[in-house]
């Protein structure tokens, strides 16, 4: 066991997201797509995306991180390893 562990990566799967209903997925979905045009990176099966943008999504979602991340996870959208990402946080 390593002393300090990076957190894991947050890991969108697109195709996956593109198969739930939009009115859940949708702000996700533009989200991801911004990012997507913000970078020049359309052809991506999966985006990673920052920590930071976890928290602006949970914003948006009007649901704790970690809560939104269980969501994301119950889609397929998001790894169940993700969940180390929001666990254990500062705030
Ligand atoms: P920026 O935040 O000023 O970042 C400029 C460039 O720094 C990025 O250009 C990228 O080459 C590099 N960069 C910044 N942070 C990271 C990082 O965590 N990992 C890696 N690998 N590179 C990083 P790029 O990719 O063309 O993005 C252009 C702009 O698009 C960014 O400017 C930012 O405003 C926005 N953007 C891109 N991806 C994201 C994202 O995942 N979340 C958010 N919130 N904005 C993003
Ligand atoms: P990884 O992070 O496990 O990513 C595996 C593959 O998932 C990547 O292979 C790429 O095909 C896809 N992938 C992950 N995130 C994105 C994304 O935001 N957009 C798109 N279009 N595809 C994504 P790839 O590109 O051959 O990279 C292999 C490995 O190289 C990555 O494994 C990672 O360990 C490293 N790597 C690639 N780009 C970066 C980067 O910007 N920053 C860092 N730190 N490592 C990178
Ligand atoms: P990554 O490229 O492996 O970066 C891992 C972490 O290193 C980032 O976590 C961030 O904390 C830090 N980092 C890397 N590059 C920069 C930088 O230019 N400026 C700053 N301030 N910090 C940096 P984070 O933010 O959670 O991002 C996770 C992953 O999301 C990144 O892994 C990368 O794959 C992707 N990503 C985030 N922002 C961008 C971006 O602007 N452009 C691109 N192409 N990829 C990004």
């Amino acid at each position: 066991s390593s002393v300090v562990e990076a957190p894991p990566r947050l890991v969108i799967d697109l195709e996956r997201l593109s198969n739930v209903p939009a009115e859940r997925a949708g702000p996700l979905a533009r989200y991801a797509s911004t990012i997507q045009s913000q970078r020049g990176d359309y052809n991506g099966k999966v985006l990673s995306i920052r920590q930071d943008d976890l928290r602006t999504l949970a914003v948006i979602y009007d649901m704790p991180p970690a809560m939104l991340a269980e969501e994301l996870i119950s889609w397929g959208v998001l790894d169940p390893d993700a969940r180390r990402a929001v666990e254990g946080g500062t705030d």
